[in-house]
């Protein structure tokens, strides 16, 4: 009867055990996506902001060379203004190379200009396409917290509830047994107790002396010398 009782009760605490330490993962799984949602938010924004970033400099870089034409092309029309002041065929010849030379070097400039035109339109699209990504992460964010905020609540009842059924089941506990119990519980939670597996401890798969198993079957709560889990006997062989 004794042993019925011990490994019952054990057994019992061991699952309602397992369940708090489960409903403690899921709390904690929680604030943990929350935060990778963030991070996720964070990075898009990031990304947006490299992505018009790389468009302001490439237009800075246009407007320059935009610049540079209008004072090039500005240089040429003063130079043709001179033309009709050469005094010496040698003069007008040196002014008409120079111009030449001059509306080459503007050819080159108008076709730099063009590219860099080009180069912002490529660049543009990754503007909208992030704040896309950014609106995308901030849903999720949004998600995970409204789940967080309805499922903290009904986890918390939870854990409240499995609290007090723990606290019923352990008055069935005799006092010495209560003594270990307390001590492994309050150092491991669930890691504290073990259903005896065939000739092994459950939880640490280490071997138990057959005097061991006998003990715990006789209904003696003992611990594992690997692991120290207070061991009990699994359903199926509770009858025996
Ligand atoms: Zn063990």
């Amino acid at each position: 009867m004794t042993t019925t009782i011990a490994s019952a009760t054990l057994r019992t605490l061991h699952r309602m055990h397992r369940q708090l330490a489960d409903l403690a993962e899921q709390l904690a799984a929680g604030p943990r996506s929350v935060a990778v949602r963030g991070k996720q938010v964070q990075a898009a924004e990031a990304k947006k902001a490299t992505a018009a970033d790389d468009v302001k400099k490439a237009k800075m870089a246009a407007d320059q060379k935009q610049l540079q034409l209008k004072s090039a092309e500005s240089k040429i029309g003063d130079l043709e203004g001179k033309l009709n002041a050469c005094k010496t065929n040698r003069e007008y010849q040196t002014l008409t190379d120079q111009i030449a030379a001059d509306r080459m070097a503007t050819k080159v400039l108008e076709d730099e200009i063009l590219e860099s035109l080009e180069r912002i339109d490529a660049l543009k699209p990754a503007v909208p396409a992030a704040e896309t990504e950014i609106e995308a992460a901030r849903k999720l964010l949004a998600e995970a917290e409204a789940k967080v905020r309805t499922e903290t609540g009904r986890l918390e009842a939870e854990v409240a509830r499995i609290r007090g059924e723990i606290q019923v089941a352990e008055k069935d506990l005799e006092a010495d047994v209560r003594e270990k119990y307390d001590r492994v519980v309050k150092l491991k939670g669930a890691d504290g107790m073990a259903p005896v597996d065939g000739h092994s401890c459950g939880g640490c798969y280490q071997q138990l002396t057959s005097n061991m198993v006998s003990e715990v079957l006789m209904g003696r709560v003992i611990m594992c010398r690997s692991c120290g889990r207070l061991l009990y006997m699994p359903e199926s062989s509770s009858s025996t």
